[in-house]
């Protein structure tokens, strides 16, 4: 029986089906699974030859037990999540010839981002569960620019769910926007919100408070689906094997995964896939913002001031998810974990003994790349081979570059892509040289017809989005 316990360890445990509604625990802390299953090379040599949905039902069936979703739903909900995609197996693109670098392009889900791989099951699962209970949900969530769409996406049409997705206005791109305000249905309602001088982190704020009102929580029937929620991250972990099998030469063989990181969910997946027996190691990727390579590179794990960056969607203040990854690498240290929160939360800033600093670095590398070298990146790449990479896979293979020596031996490395470059035309405009047209590769049919699209959204500042989210959300529940 697998059980979901708080990093902080201050509220019992809970089932599957409880820490995907809930979202938070009651403590305030991140579900995480309890045991983190370890394979056997059996196991792990009959999953080699698995296509991308067969896998996920083989990894999230380590998960969720049957006695809370019955295999057969599961199974059902997994092939579903997977209709509005181009194609469910991820590419890998080689980046060389001796197959020492690739790309894991996660961006071919309905809003071209890998956000759209753990959404569209999550809220799938979530509608289900919800089904069963006779129950509804109101989502609120923050996005800098990708969960947004993708929650949009998911949640559209849902009898069960109501979904607000909250956005800092001007700080994402209007491809992203778009996405989001023309999904055209009457329970998805993207709010705008002006003011937000720490982009997406005082969104982050605003629900933290609202969740953490008990009473409001429960009349409003919150929740979230933002990377705090575990079945994101769980959903996270599948990309890991499934590259690794089309990569590594032999079961065993080490390989690298260069991560952009922003909320560090996406990382987490691997963290837990490495947890469950994968060989590989990590390069952390994070542009200027980097509290994440702080946190790796000195032991110290501090809250900067926001800095706008052309990687928009890993611009992120605190990597909340990282709480997770200090509860793996602390061996399920909930009183440790509750100790850093609660310093965090009041000053601002942790630093971590040498012996804690050491447990989080093994197997991780980090690095910070700047908007000049995604830039060149984006563009060396396509000059050279026609390729176009999007900001935040520019941050990634950059990234590796930037780590190549860190590394013992020829390790391979996968770069993870985790956006189609038609989200970041500005950007693209920038990498290649002046007046040059967008390239075919920097379009994509579904952006076009969001152009024509009615669209809808809600408009507010900062200082109000709690009161205005509050009326809103008791109007639909209403409704
Ligand atoms: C969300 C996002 C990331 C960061 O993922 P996290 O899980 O938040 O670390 C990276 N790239 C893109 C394009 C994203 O949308």
């Amino acid at each position: 029986m697998v059980i979901y316990r708080s990093t902080r360890g201050l509220s019992p445990p809970v089932p599957f089906d409880q820490a995907v509604l809930e979202g938070f625990s009651a403590d305030g802390g991140l579900f995480v699974p309890d045991p983190v299953p370890r394979l056997t090379d059996a196991r792990l040599q009959h999953w080699k030859s698995l296509g991308y949905v067969d896998l996920a039902k083989e990894v999230m069936s380590c998960y969720i037990d049957p006695e809370v979703v019955p295999k057969q739903d599961l199974g059902r909900l997994l092939d579903d999540s997977f209709t509005a995609f181009e194609h469910p197996d991820p590419p890998l693109v080689p980046l060389d010839k001796d197959g020492q670098s690739w790309i894991l392009e996660l961006f071919h889900g309905p809003t071209l981002s890998f956000k759209d791989i753990a959404m569209g099951f999550l809220i799938r699962m979530m509608d289900y569960l919800l089904d069963r209970n006779d129950e509804r949900l109101s989502l609120i969530l923050a996005t800098t620019g990708d969960t947004g769409p993708a929650a949009a996406y998911a949640a559209a049409g849902r009898e069960r769910i109501n979904c607000w997705p909250l956005y800092p206005a001007g700080m994402i791109s209007l491809e992203q926007e778009m996405q989001m305000t023309t999904v055209g249905a009457e329970n998805v309602c993207p709010v705008a919100v002006h003011g937000c001088s720490n982009g997406g982190d005082d969104l982050d704020v605003v629900a933290a408070r609202l969740f953490g009102d008990e009473p409001l929580k429960k009349r409003l029937k919150l929740s979230s689906v933002n990377s705090i929620n575990i079945g994101r991250v769980l959903m996270q972990t599948v990309h890991y094997f499934y590259a690794y099998f089309r990569v590594a030469e032999r079961l065993g063989d080490p390989l690298i995964f260069s991560i952009p990181a922003g909320a560090f969910g996406n990382f987490c997946g691997g963290a837990l896939a490495r947890a469950m027996g994968l060989p590989i190691q990590f390069v952390c990727a994070t542009n200027k913002n980097g509290t994440l390579h702080r946190i790796f590179s000195q032991g110290v794990f501090a809250k900067r001031p926001l800095r706008h960056s052309l990687s928009s969607a890993i611009d992120i203040v605190v990597p909340y998810n990282f709480w997770r990854f200090l509860y793996l690498a602390s061996s399920g240290d909930a009183e440790l974990v509750n100790r850093a929160v609660v310093e965090f939360e009041r000053d601002g800033t942790v630093q971590f003994d040498d012996a804690l600093y050491d447990k989080l670095r093994y197997g991780v590398v980090s690095t910070s790349v700047s908007d000049a070298r995604t830039l060149s990146t984006m563009s060396d790449l396509f000059q050279r081979t026609g390729y176009l990479l999007d900001p935040h896979g520019a941050v990634a293979v950059a990234g590796a570059e930037q780590c190549r020596e860190k590394f013992a031996g020829d390790i391979a490395c996968v770069s993870v892509a985790t956006a189609h470059p038609a989200k970041f035309p500005e950007v693209i405009k920038q990498a290649l040289p002046a007046g040059r047209q967008l390239p075919e590769a920097a379009l994509h049919p579904s952006i076009e017809m969001a152009k024509q699209a009615a669209t809808r959204l809600l408009t507010c500042r900062l200082e109000e989005l709690e009161h205005r989210l509050q009326e809103e959300i008791e109007t639909s529940l209403r409704g």
